[in-house]
C-alpha cells in the first residue's frame, strides 16, 4: 500500500438513543467502556503489526456513538497505541466526535494535549423544539460552551453537524439554526437532511401518524438557502453535505472523509466498524460484548480481517470501478478524475460506463469539467439528485473493459 492510510475507531456508547439514530451504538453499557477500550487498543496493535509494513497514517477519526463519553486518559492511551504501531504523520488530522454536554474545559484541554486536533460537535439544531423531537441530550448553551472551551483548549479546527428537513420545521427555524451556528465560526459544517430509518422511534411515530413526513421540497429549499449563505460567508462547498472554511492555506476540508470519497484505504476498528484495505472490505461484529469477547479470546484471520471480523469481502475490479464513481461523485468540484480512474483501473470512465454517463449528461445531472475536460462531476442540478445519479452505478452487469 503506497498511499497513506486512515484509521477509523468506532465508539459505540451513548447516554441515550436519539429518536432518529440507526447507528451501531448502545445506551446503558458504560460499565464496559474500560474493557472495550482495552480491546480496541489490542485491535489497533494487531492491525499495525499484521499489516507487514509500518502503515503511514495521515488521518485518525474516532466516531460513534459518543466518543466524548470516554475518559480523556483512555482516548490518549488509544492515540499512544496508534503512534506505537503506525507511522502517524506529524501533520495527521486527528478528530474526535463529541456531543455538547459531554465535554468540559478540562477534558478538551487533555484531549488537545494528547494530540487530538479536530473536534466534530453534534449540534444538530439551535431550537429547543427540534432538539426535543430528536431526543438530543443537550441545549444550545451546551454547544456555545463546548465551542468556547474547545477554542480555549487550542482547537483551531471545529466542525458542527446540523440536521434540516425535520417534520414541522419551518424554513425560518432552520435559518435561525444555521445563523446561530455560523456565529460560532466553525471551520467546517456538515449539514444532513433528516432521513427516517427503519427501526427507529422516529419511524414508529411516523407510522402511527404522530409526526408528519418531512417535506422534500422544503428540505431542498433549506439546502439551497444554506448553500448560498455559507458560500457568501467564505465556506467552500466541497461535498454534497460538507463545507470547509477558506483560510490562507486553502480550504479546511475533512481529510479523513476525503479518504472515503477518494476511495482510498482505511482501517475500521471497533464494534461494527467497516474498513477497506488491500482491496478487501471488512466489517466487524456489531455487539459490544461480542466484540470484546472475540478480541479477548479469538484468533485473527489474515490481515485486514481482524479477530472480531464478521465479514471480509474482496472487491473485484468491476465492483471497485462502480464504487469509485459512487463515492467520488459526492465531491462537487473535485468530482472523479478520468486520469486517476484510468491509472487505477486501466480503462477510461467512458469505456467503463458509456451509457450511464451519456444518459446522465443528457438529463443534465453530470458534466465534464476541468481544463482538459478530464473531471466528471455532478451538475448543480445533480447536487439535489445525487442518489438518483449514484443508483445508476450500482449492481451493473459487467462489461468488458
Ligand atoms: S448521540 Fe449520535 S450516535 Fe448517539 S444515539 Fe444520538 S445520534 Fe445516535
Amino acid at each position: 500500500m503506497s498511499e497513506p492510510t486512515s484509521l477509523y475507531f468506532h465508539i459505540p456508547f451513548c447516554r441515550h438513543r436519539c429518536s432518529y439514530c440507526d447507528f451501531n451504538t448502545y445506551a446503558g453499557l458504560d460499565g464496559l467502556i474500560s474493557e472495550y477500550m482495552a480491546a480496541l487498543r489490542r485491535e489497533a496493535a494487531w492491525a499495525g503489526q499484521a499489516a507487514g509494513v509500518r502503515l503511514q497514517t495521515h488521518t485518525i477519526f474516532l466516531g460513534g456513538g459518543t466518543p466524548s463519553l470516554i475518559p480523556a486518559g483512555e482516548l490518549a492511551a488509544l492515540l499512544e497505541t496508534c503512534r506505537k504501531y503506525f507511522d502517524v504523520l506529524p501533520d495527521a488530522e486527528i478528530t474526535l466526535e463529541a456531543n455538547p454536554g459531554t465535554v468540559t474545559l478540562d477534558s478538551l484541554s487533555a484531549l488537545r494535549q494528547a494530540g487530538f486536533n479536530r473536534i466534530s460537535l453534534g449540534m444538530q439544531s439551535a431550537n429547543a423544539v427540534d432538539l426535543m423531537l430528536l431526543e438530543r441530550q443537550h441545549d444550545t448553551l451546551d454547544v456555545i460552551r463546548a465551542v468556547e472551551w474547545a477554542r480555549r483548549s487550542g482547537f483551531d479546527n471545529l466542525n458542527l453537524d446540523l440536521i434540516y428537513g425535520l417534520p414541522a420545521q419551518p424554513l425560518e427555524r432552520w435559518q435561525a439554526t444555521l445563523k446561530t451556528a455560523m456565529d460560532l465560526q466553525p471551520e467546517h459544517f456538515s449539514l444532513y437532511a433528516l432521513s427516517i430509518e427503519h427501526g427507529t422511534p422516529f419511524r414508529h411515530w411516523l407510522e402511527r401518524g404522530l409526526v408528519s413526513a418531512p417535506d422534500d421540497d422544503l428540505a431542498a429549499d433549506m439546502f439551497e438557502w444554506a448553500c448560498e449563505r455559507l458560500e457568501a460567508a467564505g465556506y467552500g462547498h466541497y461535498e454534497i453535505s460538507n463545507w470547509g472554511r477558506y483560510s490562507g492555506d486553502g480550504m479546511l476540508a475533512c481529510r479523513h472523509n476525503l479518504q472515503y470519497w477518494r476511495n482510498l484505504p482505511y482501517l475500521g476498528l471497533g464494534a461494527g466498524a467497516h474498513g477497506y484495505v488491500n482491496g478487501v472490505r471488512t466489517a466487524n461484529l456489531r455487539g459490544v460484548r461480542a466484540y470484546i469477547q472475540n478480541m479477548n479470546t479469538g484468533r485473527a484471520a489474515d490481515f485486514p480481517a481482524g479477530t472480531a471480523v464478521e465479514s471480509a469481502l474482496p472487491i473485484d475490479r468491476w465492483t471497485a470501478m462502480q464504487e469509485h464513481l459512487m463515492v467520488g461523485l459526492r465531491l462537487l468540484d473535485e468530482g472523479v478524475s478520468n486520469q486517476t480512474f484510468q491509472q487505477r483501473f486501466g480503462a477510461s470512465l467512458e469505456q467503463a460506463f458509456p451509457h450511464q454517463i451519456a444518459h446522465l449528461q443528457e438529463v443534465s445531472l453530470l458534466e465534464w469539467a476541468g481544463s482538459n475536460h478530464d473531471i466528471l462531476r455532478l451538475t448543480r442540478r445533480g447536487w439535489l439528485l445525487g442518489n438518483q445519479v449514484f443508483s445508476e452505478f450500482v449492481d451493473l452487469e459487467e462489461t468488458e473493459v
